[in-house]
């Protein structure tokens, strides 16, 4: 067994962290076996604890747009941190990115930094409820917004006005305000609203999915969300976590023309240290404490100098023209080989991009929900999963995640990327 040091972390993990893992998704779960320790990472390749090198399409789950280890980055916290790594009073860093983010950001005119994605959606939600004075959330099956109770809910069993709790410990009190409709579907939406009239808070979307694999909006479903909420005075929110910085510079927002109130961020914005944004509308956001309404919302590290300047320096490395163009050519060139391996081999798998993400779907017919989504092979993808971790080739352990392009990745990269999928599709079909 070539993966002797990881077995022995994991094993030892086991012991004293449950499931051996700080987040689940990094389990192996959905595709078998262990979980990889990883000790290092430079560019587009990491190295797990047995010494071998992968080249890596996960780049700790969407952050890492330039690559591990960027030396410039790495340079700028280096010196940073000898100067202390937190105040708990404010700094000019914080003000340069907010700067740089409304800047950047269509709908983004005030943000408050966070730690996570998931303290995003959570502060973003309480916004929308204390700004409106309105209970009640509508949001898409199979979109992910992090842990937070609000967003732990499903589609109940009868109507559309009643979710579930979709994990233990969340109350069916929190439930009852989350409502659940299915992705790419604006009737089903119209729906709610109507029924719920003068009681929806808030909508609250990925613009383009990337937690059910990628699935990108229905020509006019974000234009249509946006009609709808501004009818019903209702706050739009695009979770742009995964989107934001990757599909354009100012995210799905910028790339579809569709202005939400506000914005929730994360890892990119953090350029791999701990940070998660929200924004949007000057007048929103002035209801937050210690303005306007005084809606409840703090942090002890929000907006550390550590994490603003790899953060910043990232955002910074972004606006450089041409970025955008060279990262949409990687991930072009990784998409075409892909489809030329399936037809190749006679394989008719879908493979979903916007930019420099994308999920091949293990399933013949387009993918464009969540239910589309269920019906990929997952036994199938299991296979192809270890297939390519043995060629070297590091993807997300799950079907139901985006494979992330960098700017670090090299055209040799990319096509050993798409030679070992060759290779590894072919023993999935023998
Ligand atoms: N929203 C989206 C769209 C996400 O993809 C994620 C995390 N994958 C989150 C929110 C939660 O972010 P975090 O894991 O940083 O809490």
């Amino acid at each position: 067994n070539l993966n002797t040091r990881s077995k022995t972390l994991f094993d030892a993990a086991q012991q004293v962290i449950p499931g051996g893992v700080n987040s689940p998704a990094r389990a192996f779960g959905p595709v078998g076996g262990d979980p990889l320790f990883i000790v290092k990472g430079e560019g587009a390749r990491i190295v797990d604890a047995d010494g071998k090198s992968y080249i890596d399409f996960v780049g700790s789950w969407g952050p890492l747009i330039l690559g591990h280890a960027h030396p410039e980055i790495v340079a700028a916290v280096n010196a940073v941190v000898a100067e202390g790594t937190s105040f708990g009073a404010p700094t000019e860093i914080e003000v340069k990115m907010a700067q740089l983010v409304t800047e950047i950001v269509p709908s983004v005119e005030m943000v408050r930094m966070v730690n996570s994605g998931t303290e995003a959606t959570m502060s973003a939600i309480r916004l929308a409820r204390g700004h409106t004075g309105r209970d009640k959330i509508v949001k898409f099956e199979g979109c992910w917004h992090g842990h937070a109770d609000s967003f732990l809910i499903q589609a109940g069993s009868s109507a559309l006005t009643m979710g579930a709790p979709s994990s233990p410990g969340v109350t069916p009190g929190t439930a009852a305000d989350s409502i659940t409709v299915p992705f790419n579907d604006l009737e089903a939406v119209e729906k709610a609203v109507v029924e719920n009239r003068d009681k929806i808070a808030a909508v609250i979307v990925e613009p383009v999915a990337g937690n059910m694999g990628v699935i990108p909006p229905a020509p006019d479903f974000l234009q249509g969300l946006r009609d709808v909420t501004a009818e019903m005075g209702i706050v739009l929110i695009f979770d742009e976590v995964i989107t934001g910085f990757r599909v354009s510079p100012g995210g799905a927002q910028e790339l579809y023309g569709v202005t939400p109130d506000l914005t929730t961020l994360g890892k990119i914005i953090g350029g791999g240290l701990p940070v998660g944004a929200f924004g949007g509308k000057r007048e929103i956001m002035s209801d937050i404490s210690p303005l306007g309404k005084m809606v409840s919302q703090a942090g002890t590290l929000s907006g550390n100098p550590l994490a603003m300047t790899a953060g910043y320096e990232t955002l910074k490395r972004l606006q450089v023209p041409g970025v955008y163009d060279a990262l949409e050519a990687k991930a072009q060139a990784l998409e075409t080989g892909i489809l030329e391996n399936l037809k190749a081999l006679g394989l008719k798998y879908q493979a979903n991009r916007v930019g420099s993400i994308m999920t091949l779907f293990f399933t013949e017919a387009p993918v464009t929900s969540f239910e589309a989504a269920n019906a990929c092979d997952q036994d199938l993808f299991a296979r192809y999963f270890r297939e390519m971790v043995n060629r070297g080739i590091y993807l997300a352990p799950s079907q139901f995640e985006a494979a992330f392009v960098s700017l670090a990745h090299s055209d040799a990269d990319i096509d050993a990327t798409i030679k070992a999928n060759y290779e590894a599709l072919k023993a999935c079909i023998n």
